[in-house]
């Protein structure tokens, strides 16, 4: 399988595709063709443990990986010592219709560990199939839960390291207790004095820097990014839309081939693209449920074609999903666009130079056949979370809630009767003050610190809190380091010895 570029270039293996992140046109890298899955494949994996699920699927776009390679890596990725549930990803009645996939059971407890527990196997083969012996030196600017997924990630992978920088006043408590605390012989953890959009500018400058790439290479290393548009975090995310539609089938629930609903809680649009790469290879979706929070671009462009960043920032309770630009929709445009690079690119320059880009009505309608596009503000998401909690005895987090409610409006709206999956991409106990709120109201958390939050919501919900967070205030700190804004190249170089 060869990759090219969303804005008409370059024809690269999978590995080289994985190793660079971004293609060189600025594009992202997408497969030639998307390979067929039979119903009788998808049928067979119901019987299959997560890993072997994994391997079917990765195996079909990693064509210069052998089996043997992807079964190591997501045997190490999957493993029991890294996930609380068996299943990995494991799939819970909600209501006679909808089923939850939660997809929160690794190490940090959202969905991003799906794809960053993998990554760093891909990223070290990559690198050895590519002659690259040097060690991939993996840099990222993080807001909170991207940092801490990349360190769990990357952690004593041979061959590898991972430097994380975060704003020093822009991160939660436990977010920066989570990070500072990372095990590991090749994890660098760094605070920069500055915002996020400082940290992001900076590493983004780092990897354009001649003079820092040859300082690295100097110390034996190549730089390399796990960010969330690299098609290694992508392709794993397909596989668990395949695991879900098995274990239904397994179960009775749906008769194979007839057509499931998903609803994804969405920011960048990186886990329903893997969804619609899912529905491409031929697994039977129905609708693809975009849910967005008060930050709703997306509800508005699946509306009317139009995409506008003309518009105000909002912080919302479910911060992962605040977003402007959702850099993986570039992947469904180049669809909507019938793989033509050139109008890929000149949609991508409007919005870069004008801030926004209209794909006609023709496009918006062939979207439409398959997406759905709506949005949830706080207080629907928070009551949503009182309502699963009574109503249903499920206690979801913020993002979960922002698509539960989403669901609801799209159920009400179309009067579709197909069985639905609800994705899930946290843990309760991530954002435990406002699930708790959501449950018990907003007397119940004032005055508790972070971790008596999480005490009463195990209190009241009976769900028992991860061992993560029990775990959290008793671990040691094991990263101090801090820099200026200006001084991010030097501060790497001195995790590095100097
Ligand atoms: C990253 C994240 C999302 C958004 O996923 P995208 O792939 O960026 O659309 C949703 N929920 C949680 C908890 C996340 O961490």
């Amino acid at each position: 399988m060869s990759f090219f570029s969303t804005r008409g270039g370059s024809c690269v293996t999978a590995s080289q595709a994985i190793l660079r992140g971004l293609a060189q046109d600025g594009g992202l890298y997408v497969p030639a063709m998307f390979p067929p899955v039979s119903s009788g494949d998808v049928a067979a994996m119901g019987q299959m443990s997560y890993p072997r699920r994994a391997l079917e699927i990765l195996k079909l776009y990693l064509e210069d990986f052998s089996p043997r390679e992807i079964e190591e890596a997501v045997t190490a990725a999957y493993s029991p010592d890294r996930f609380d549930d068996p299943a990995i990803a494991p799939l819970k009645p909600l209501d006679e219709n909808t089923w939850v996939l939660e997809l929160f059971h690794g190490p940090t407890l959202a969905f991003k560990d799906m794809a960053l527990q993998l990554l760093p196997h891909l990223t070290a083969l990559s690198a050895r199939k590519n002659g690259e012996n040097r060690e991939v030196s993996i840099l990222v600017a993080t807001s909170g839960d991207t940092g801490k997924a990349a360190l769990e990630g990357f952690r004593d992978v041979p061959g590898t390291s991972c430097t994380v920088f975060y704003p020093l006043d822009g991160v939660s408590d436990v977010q920066r207790l989570q990070m500072v605390t990372t095990g590991g012989n090749n994890t660098h953890v760094i605070a920069v004095k500055g915002n996020f959009d400082d940290a992001q500018t900076g590493v983004k400058e780092l990897f354009s820097s001649p003079e820092f790439a040859a300082q690295m290479d100097a110390r034996g290393k190549v730089l390399s990014s796990a960010n969330s548009i690299n098609f290694g975090r992508l392709v794993p995310q397909v596989v668990y839309y395949f695991s879900a539609y098995a274990d239904l089938v397994a179960r009775g629930a749906v008769v194979c081939g007839n057509p499931v609903n998903f609803c994804v809680p969405t920011g960048n649009f990186g886990n329903i693209l893997a969804a619609y790469y899912a529905h491409q290879m031929g697994l039977p979706i129905g609708k693809l449920i975009c849910a967005s929070n008060r930050n709703n671009v997306l509800t508005d462009f699946f509306q009317s074609g139009i995409y506008s960043t003309h518009r105000l920032f909002f912080k919302t309770k479910s911060p992962s999903m605040d977003i402007l630009v959702s850099s993986n929709l570039e992947r469904l445009l180049f669809e909507a666009a019938d793989r033509d690079g050139e109008l890929v690119k000149t949609w991508m320059h409007l919005l870069k130079d004008c801030g926004s880009y209209s794909v006609g009505d023709q496009r918006r309608e062939w979207m439409a056949s398959l997406f759905w596009g709506g949005c949830a503000d706080d207080l629907a998401t928070l009551q949503e979370i009182g309502l699963r909690f009574s109503q249903d005895h499920y206690l979801m987090d913020t993002h979960t809630a922002v698509a539960s409610s989403v669901l609801r409006q799209y159920r009400l709206e179309s009067h579709d009767a197909a069985p639905t999956v609800l994705v899930s991409t946290a843990s309760p106990y991530k954002f435990a003050r406002d699930v708790l709120t959501g449950i018990a109201g907003a007397e119940c958390s004032e005055g508790l610190d972070p971790f008596a939050c999480s005490e009463e919501l195990q209190r009241r919900s009976g769900i028992p809190m991860p061992a993560q967070v029990r775990a959290l205030p008793d671990l040691p700190i094991r990263h101090r380091a801090e820099c200026e804004t200006a001084d991010m190249g030097a501060a790497v170089l001195r995790e590095f010895g100097g």
